[in-house]
């Protein structure tokens, strides 16, 4: 029988490859019902999804941010039977925290955080009575790791990390699981939307110093970074598919093993020391950033320290 899969914020990046993945599946396994908050962006997704449109694939409108958008768009899926709900929609910020305004934080807050639980609310409790469902949730690494002038996103990713790791106990009670998918950096629309935002973005409120601490140090790393270590939304999506796949899915699930070292810092140093002087140290002290993150990531890389990911393969 097929299982019915509900994703969030399909129109582009890795809810868009989620979304063609599962409906092209060759035992057809999966109806997707790909969700996007204006219909009017479908075209790149009915193009991807090729003949699958209409068949394993149906689209429907929903805002994570609007009670009456999520309310109809699962009263509308029949018996609002829901298997596997996917929390993809998400939006970024970057910039010194004195630029950024109140209203623009908690429009992040807004859909990383209470989008998501908004979701949940909303399909759980079916998932509860029949005692069976997966609902999975897009994190980041960002979600278990701060880094420097993503404050206020990585404070809404750690959040619903937060959420999810309280949720999971009372769910796995009633047989419904949870797992967490914590990529690295991906390359979509996500990184772009951000660097365009920056370009625009004046910074008032921040000083000379920190401007350039931002614009000049940590953009042009950024991009590097991205450049060297960035995964395909793809591979988030093969990723997701195995965890789906899985006969007994893990609760956080990596994608990018370059990235784990960052992760067993923290878990390494309970005193935060060591993430707060090795990002110090990337940042300030070294002229190629790159090089030398490329260099502490492999060199981070023994065994000890190594935490298991999903590969996408
Ligand atoms: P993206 O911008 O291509 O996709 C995000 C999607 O969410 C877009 O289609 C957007 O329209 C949609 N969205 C935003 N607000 C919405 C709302 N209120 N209701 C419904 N949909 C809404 O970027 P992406 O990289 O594919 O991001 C998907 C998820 O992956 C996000 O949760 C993001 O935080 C997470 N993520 C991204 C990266 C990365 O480097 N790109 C890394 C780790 C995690």
């Amino acid at each position: 029988e097929q299982k019915v899969v509900l994703i969030t914020g399909c129109s582009s990046g890795i809810g868009l490859r989620i979304a063609v993945l599962l409906a092209r599946d060759e035992q057809k396994r999966y109806h997707v019902i790909a969700t996007m908050r204006d219909l009017r962006k479908k075209d790149r997704l009915v193009e991807a999804a090729g003949d699958t449109y209409g068949k394993t694939l149906t689209l429907l409108s929903l805002d994570v941010c609007s009670d009456d958008s999520v309310r109809q768009c699962i009263d509308s899926v029949k018996d609002r039977h829901i298997d596997i709900l996917i929390n993809n929609a998400g939006v970024g910020l970057l910039g010194p925290v004195e630029s950024i305004s109140m209203d623009d934080m908690k429009k992040v807050f807004e859909t990383n955080f209470f989008g998501t639980v908004r979701m949940i609310k909303e399909v759980m409790p079916d998932m509860k009575k029949r005692r069976a469902g997966h609902i999975i949730v897009m994190s980041s690494v960002m979600g278990l790791q701060g880094v420097v002038f993503n404050d206020v996103y990585t404070a809404s990713k750690f959040a619903i990390e937060g959420f999810c790791e309280s949720m999971a106990v009372q769910l796995l009670k009633f047989n419904v699981k949870l797992s967490l998918i914590e990529p690295g950096p991906v390359h979509t629309e996500f990184e772009t939307k951000m660097m365009e935002d920056v370009a625009k973005m004046e910074y008032p409120g921040a000083d000379a110093d920190t401007v350039r601490y931002f614009k000049d140090v940590y953009i042009p790393s950024s991009i590097d970074i991205f450049e060297a270590l960035g995964q395909t939304p793809d591979d988030i999506a093969k990723c997701t598919k195995k965890v789906i796949e899985s006969s007994r899915p893990r609760f956080r699930n990596l994608t990018n093993s370059l990235y784990t070292p960052i992760v067993a810092m923290k878990y390494a140093d309970e005193t935060g020391g060591l993430s707060v002087h090795t990002f110090y140290n990337l940042l300030f002290n070294f002229g190629s950033l790159m090089h030398i993150t490329m260099s502490i990531l492999k060199c981070l890389t023994c065994s000890c320290l190594r935490r298991r990911t999903i590969s996408p393969d």
